[in-house]
This record gives structure tokens, sequence and C-alpha cells, in this order.
């Protein structure tokens, strides 16, 4: 790919700077070849960028001068920004960020043993309206750009402050499971995780780079072309009937055309070990039923998968409400007697907003609390006045 084209800043009429933060390794190079300059530059400002979490070029001492003149007058490295970071007792940290334009979205930083694994967000909202979803409930606002992305990796590092250390890995796992549909945002998303896994960025296995999908089946069929990450896939339903009703892409893609491009995917991995993941959210009354247990595990026997389950996180006005423990524990029987392998998430974070949306939802309401708060004490003062 080429790297962004330049736009202009329309206010100021002037080219607007390249952020170099979302360039990959070739985008980088060819940037740095259509400076006239050597495509060893590349690796020398993506590890600045990366390992060291340098945004400064004046920092960047193994350049000399005149390029670092040259490129803080045509480039910036700018991260988005944190506007709120909860910290849970049980150490899954979560952050609102603020990209261009003011949107917001949200990473999730989740600690479990030695693996650390960032939930990253694609777009600001999601325009596929999953029932129960918090994000879709948000609308879409636009794409995030492969630098918001990246940034969010970059963020979380630089929250613990750990570029410094050469030896504490502060993110290990990536899921591209945050806010959006990582495939509706391909060139960003496949950019941002070409970067992810780049030894002269972050240096993540392909294994440890999941792209969790709702089933945009050609967008997933191109994936399988370009990229070899982990896949995993939100199902959620055992039937197209029910899986219209919760996933209403389902429409366009029903399950028996998306297994078969999972079946595709997992073909095209050089390493034929891998499975997918299929994600199952499980909510009261609505997809926990022992039967739809079974129905589901006839539905992936030719699919080399495994289930995790994920009791429902509810949050106001979803309508839905979790399923008790023995109700999850019955569903995951039936699929372990059947052979598959299941996990069920545990509930991290339980203290802050731990449902995917949540944050930001709670951010945006604030604002609008007090822009409210704001309108009233103004038209108090106009009243008086
Ligand atoms: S579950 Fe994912 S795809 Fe569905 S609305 Fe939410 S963010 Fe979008």
């Amino acid at each position: 790919m080429n790297p962004a084209p330049q736009t202009v800043d329309a206010a100021a009429q002037v080219p607007a700077k390249v952020n170099l933060l979302g360039l990959s390794r070739q985008q980088m190079e060819d940037f740095f070849l259509q400076q006239g300059e050597k495509k060893f530059r590349a690796q020398q400002v993506m590890k600045w960028i990366h390992h060291t979490g340098t945004t400064d070029f004046a920092a960047m001492t193994n350049i000399g001068k005149a390029l670092r003149e040259k490129l803080q007058s045509i480039a910036e490295v700018r991260p988005p920004e944190i506007v709120r970071q909860q910290d849970s007792s049980d150490g899954t940290r979560k952050w609102a960020i603020k990209v261009t334009g003011g949107g917001l979205v949200e990473a999730v930083l989740i600690p479990v043993g030695d693996r650390a694994t960032l939930c990253v967000s694609s777009q600001v909202g999601c325009s596929l309206d999953c029932s129960f979803c918090s994000t879709g409930k948000q609308g879409f606002q636009r794409d995030l750009t492969a630098a918001e992305i990246i940034g969010q990796v970059w963020l979380a590092i630089k929250s613990y402050d750990a570029f410094k250390s050469d030896n504490t890995r502060v993110v290990t796992n990536v899921v591209m499971m945050g806010m959006g549909e990582p495939l509706l945002n391909f060139d960003n998303v496949v950019t941002a995780m070409d970067l992810m896994m780049d030894d002269l960025a972050y240096g993540i296995s392909k294994r440890r780079v999941t792209l969790s999908t709702s089933g945009v089946v050609p967008a997933l069929d191109k994936l399988a072309k370009v990229s070899e990450v982990s896949l995993a896939v939100s199902l959620h339903a055992p039937n197209d009937e029910l899986r219209n009703e919760l996933v209403p892409i389902n429409r366009k893609y029903p399950i028996a055309v998306l297994l078969e491009s999972c079946r595709r995917y997992m073909a095209a991995q050089t390493d034929r070990s891998r499975v997918v993941t299929i994600e199952y959210t499980l909510i009261a009354g609505v997809n926990d039923h022992p039967d739809q247990a079974r129905e589901l595990a006839l539905l992936l026997r030719d699919v080399p998968c495994k289930i995790n389950l994920i009791p429902f996180n509810p949050f106001d006005q979803s309508g839905y409400h979790r399923p008790s423990g023995n109700a999850v524990s019955r569903f995951w029987q039936v699929l372990v007697d059947a052979g598959y392998i299941v996990t069920v998430r545990t509930t991290r974070g339980d203290d802050i907003d731990a449902a995917c949306g949540q944050l930001v939802g709670q951010v945006v309401d604030r604002t609008r609390r007090s822009e409210r708060h704001k309108a009233a004490s103004n038209s108090q003062i106009i009243s008086v006045g």
C-alpha cells in the first residue's frame, strides 16, 4: 500500500502533515524514498516511534539535524488522546480515547497470568446495530485511521510508562474486538495489524493478533489473501432466524455462507493446525437453552473451531439479562460432551464499565449532562438579565 495521500488543511490551505505513527514498514520506506532519502531511515524512525515511544523528531538523535528539521515541517507523530482512564481492582484498565474531530473510542487491557490482552477499536461507533451491543446503539460516526488504531497500542504502553523497559511487555496479545466492525475498515485495520506484528514496531506473533468479525464475508475472503492473523467470529446464535434478530448483517450473509468463508480462511493459513474462535454471547432466555447448545454443536461439526462463551454484560436499556451460572454450565457441558474445546469468558473489570461501548457512553452522557447544565445556567443568567 502507498502512504496516505497528502491532504490539505482546508482552513489554512497548507498541506496536512503526514502522521508517521500509522505507516506500515512499506509505507514508511515509500515515504522516505519520496523525500529523496535512504530506505533505512524508515527503520530508524519506526524504532523511535514504536520501541521508545518518541514523538518528537528532535529527540531522534541518530538522524541528521537537517532531516530532523525537514521531518518536523512535513510530518508528525500524533497519537490519539486519552480523555479518561479507569482501573479495576482486578488489574483491567480501560481508556476512553478522543480522536480527531472529537469522536470517542475505547481500548481495554485485560491482564491474565503472564498474558495481557488489549482490546482495540476500529471505528467510532458501528453501523451494524447488533441488538445486544452498547456500541451499536451509538450509531456510526467514522472509520479510525491506521494511526488511531495502532495509537491505542502505543497509548496502552505509554500509560504504563513501559516504553523505557526492554523486558516488560505490557501488551502480549491484541484483539480487534472493541468498537466497530474491523472488516468494514479494511485497509486501515490491515495496516495497523501489520504494525502490531512487525519487529520494527510491536513484534507480536500472528497467533496473538486476533480479528473478530460479525461476518462481512467478502472482506473476510479478502483478508485470507493478505493476512494470517487469528480469526474470531461473533456467532451468538445457532440458527439464521435468531441470528437475523441479534446480528442483523446475518440477513445479508447467513450462517452457512459465513461458516464456509471461515473454512476458506482457515484453509488458506500456512499453519493448518489453527482454528477459528466462535464467540457466543449467552443471553438469558434468548440463546442459552441446552437445546440451542445442541443445535450449535451440530452446526459447527465441520468447522475447525473452539468456542468462547461470553455471559452477557447488561447495560442501561439493553433489555437483555445475564444468564445464571447454572444456565452457563449447562450450555458449556452440552458442547464439551459433543467434543468441543469451550472456554467461558470470566467477567473482568466488574467495578468499571466493563461492557464494550459503556465507558464512551458514560463520557458522552456526562458531556451532554454538563452541556445541559451549562445551557440551564445560561438560560438562568439570561432570564435573570
Ligand atoms: S457487536 Fe460489533 S459489529 Fe455488532 S454493533 Fe457491536 S461493535 Fe458493531
